[in-house]
């Protein structure tokens, strides 16, 4: 079986002498393992394609029980991200995301569709890397099986105004009355809501006041962790250049 497919590389591991096995996000197969052979040779065909945060057009083929690549043609390679440690330390932890909540060969067009919009928007610095990384981390929840109900306070069935609770364990929002998470207010509640219904391609296109968009960042990373239960060392290591 062949497969033609455009897709991401998420990870890199160099095998044997100039072979590498390669994590694809595909947008046909969801997360894919491939071997590239001799790719990490300098004259081969593949070796600019098959390298980290590589946005490229693969051919596939099954050859047992692993998967090959036999070609690949690079379409956009994210250089600017290679220069700031910050930023490729959070794109890579975008890759880890995908690693983990992306399904195996099912089509995952949306979810490589985010992390490409989120990076290309983070080597062009449009938005900020707090910003960006709320926004992939909902979204990418959302997708996932993770939808946060952020209708009305469950308990009482109003839409909370002002002052109210985002709870991540419960995956809903509380108003101040019935209480109970991390404090969040109508600004944050807002750019969740349109993160969660509008498509990919309007999702970013919205600001706060960069004291919201902190406490925005907060909770989705925190809702993020608490629901799928995974630590990112991609994660931990992003956060460590801040301490
Ligand atoms: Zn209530």
């Amino acid at each position: 079986m062949r497969m033609n497919t455009d897709a991401l590389v998420l990870k890199v591991t160099d095998t044997g002498e100039s072979d590498r096995l390669v994590t694809l996000l595909t947008s046909e197969y969801g997360v894919l393992r491939a071997f590239a052979n001799r790719a990490k040779k300098i004259n081969s065909r593949m070796h600019g394609a098959t390298q980290s945060l590589c946005y490229a057009d693969f051919s596939v083929y099954k050859s047992r029980d692993s998967y090959i690549i036999d070609d690949a043609v690079a379409k956009e390679v994210f250089f600017g991200l290679r220069d700031n440690i910050e930023k490729l330390a959070l794109a890579q932890y975008f890759c880890a995301l995908a690693v983990e909540l992306v399904p195996e060969m099912e089509p995952s067009r949306e979810y490589l569709r985010v992390i490409l919009n989120s990076m290309h928007l983070l080597e062009t610095e449009r938005r900020s890397n707090d910003f960006l990384k709320a926004v992939t981390e909902l979204k990418f929840m959302a997708l996932s099986g993770f939808m946060p109900d952020l209708t009305e306070c469950p308990r009482c069935g109003n839409d909370p105004q002002g002052e109210m609770y985002f709870n991540i364990a419960d995956g809903c929002i509380y108003c101040k009355s019935c209480g109970g998470g991390e404090r969040i207010n109508s600004t944050v509640l807002a750019a969740m809501r349109h993160v969660c219904s509008n498509p990919i391609e309007r999702m970013y296109s919205f600001s706060l006041p960069k004291q919201d968009e902190v406490r925005f960042a907060k909770v989705c990373e925190k809702f993020l962790l608490s629901q799928t239960g995974k630590r990112f060392k991609a994660l931990d290591f992003y956060k460590s250049l801040f301490q």
